[in-house]
């Protein structure tokens, strides 16, 4: 077993610092006493966050990356070394996304998207791997992956095969790590969906403007997952009984998924409002930073049952009971409610009709 510091005394890398889960991990690790190494394109965003951090008595430095970069995923590695001497976790965060029908997106886009969330993951990995082993303390590589990593959704094609990589190659990481005898802890982290500007921040294909529509966690629930998974050695943490609904759905009936997807997944991430993606979309340049949050619509819950319960085992069968539920709130929806033309809908190049009371239905689901 992977004997990992405790989180005031570690050094930690994040990369994605500059918005979202990226910034609220920061923020809520630096509360712990955790010494950082913070990544992102953004550098006013990041330059922002350390000023405000070591103005409060924390220790944060800013290194300006394009994590699909290798010479600059070095460069981020060294900065750590000359900084701190070494760091004791790493955290993949950055990730971007692609909404399109997949017969649409360019391959140009599909290949910028895979060497941010994919690349940039394999880059990190292995740097932090390779520190790790070099000086023989034990310490945590965390990668974050998505519900859409455990289960292909309709809309964000690229994104989804971009998951699959990085759960698979986080996988693979673990056991050649482990045959090695290396003294380092592989987690996945898999959120479901979660209120940060990621959809703003998306190449956005569509006229509308694209959000979460249903259940929708705080990012401050990665976050805890996160550092939990840097003070404890654990395979993988769900973000939501969501994420483990899809995954578990996904594996003992994968047609029946297809069709619940077809049906909610258009309703549940195309609003009535027209794309301002143009205007925010980071797939090419830095985001804006500093935003916590996104504009989702739905149930937005305080933080994840089934975070909590990965924290305490006694909370557990809670959990399995709430991803149980989950899923059969998918499945009796779609039975009540029949498969749809979802797949006809997406084989049109023209605007999706959004239907208010399809929409009023997703926001009640648990997807
Ligand atoms: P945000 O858009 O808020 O944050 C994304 C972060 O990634 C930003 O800090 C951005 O910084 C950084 N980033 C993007 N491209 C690059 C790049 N090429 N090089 C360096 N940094 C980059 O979204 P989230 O906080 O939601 O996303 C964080 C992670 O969580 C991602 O991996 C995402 O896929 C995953 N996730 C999110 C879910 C959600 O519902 N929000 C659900 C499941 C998983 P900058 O632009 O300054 O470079």
């Amino acid at each position: 077993m992977v004997k990992l510091q405790p989180l005031k005394q570690q050094v930690m890398v994040i990369t994605g610092a500059s918005s979202g889960i990226g910034l609220v991990t920061a923020r809520m690790a630096a509360r712990h006493g955790v010494r950082l190494v913070l990544a992102a394109r953004n550098s006013d965003a990041l330059h922002q966050l350390a000023d405000e951090i070591n103005r409060e008595g924390g220790q944060a430095v800013p290194v300006p990356t394009d994590v699909g970069k290798l010479r600059d995923m070095e460069r981020l590695a060294e900065t750590a070394m000359n900084s701190f001497g070494g760091f004791d976790s790493w955290v993949n965060n950055a990730g971007i996304s692609i909404f399109g029908p997949a017969y649409e997106v360019s391959i140009e886009d599909m290949e910028r998207m895979f060497a941010t969330t994919f690349w940039g993951v394999v880059y990190g990995s292995r740097l932090a791997a390779q520190h790790f082993m070099q000086r023989g303390r034990a310490g945590a590589i965390i990668n974050i992956g998505s519900l859409f990593g455990d289960r292909a959704t309709a809309i964000q094609s690229t994104y989804s095969a971009a998951k699959h990589a990085v759960h698979g190659w986080t996988d693979a990481l673990r056991m050649d790590l482990e045959a090695a005898h290396a003294p380092v802890s592989v987690t996945l982290i898999h959120p479901g969906r979660i209120d940060t500007p990621y959809n703003e921040h998306a190449r956005n294909y569509y006229p509308q403007q694209v959000a979460h529509i249903g259940m929708i966690y705080p990012p401050e629930a990665v976050a805890e997952a996160i550092l939990y998974a840097a003070e404890h050695p654990v395979r993988d943490v769900f973000v939501g009984s969501q994420a483990k609904a899809v995954a578990v759905g996904g594996a003992i009936a994968p047609r029946l998924m297809d069709k619940v997807m077809e049906r909610y997944m258009f309703a549940t991430q195309l609003t009535d409002r027209p794309a301002i993606n143009d205007q925010t979309n980071a797939l090419y340049r830095p985001g804006y930073g500093m935003q916590e949050r996104g504009s989702h619509e739905g149930w937005h819950r305080s933080s994840s049952m089934y975070v909590k319960a990965t924290k305490n085992p006694a909370l557990a069968t809670l959990a399995t009971v709430g991803a149980g539920v989950a899923l059969l709130a998918l499945i009796s929806n779609l039975s009540q409610n029949g498969s749809t033309d979802g797949a006809t809908q997406a084989s049109k190049v023209e605007p999706i009709p959004i239907h208010h009371e399809e929409q009023e239905q997703a926001s009640h689901l648990t997807l």
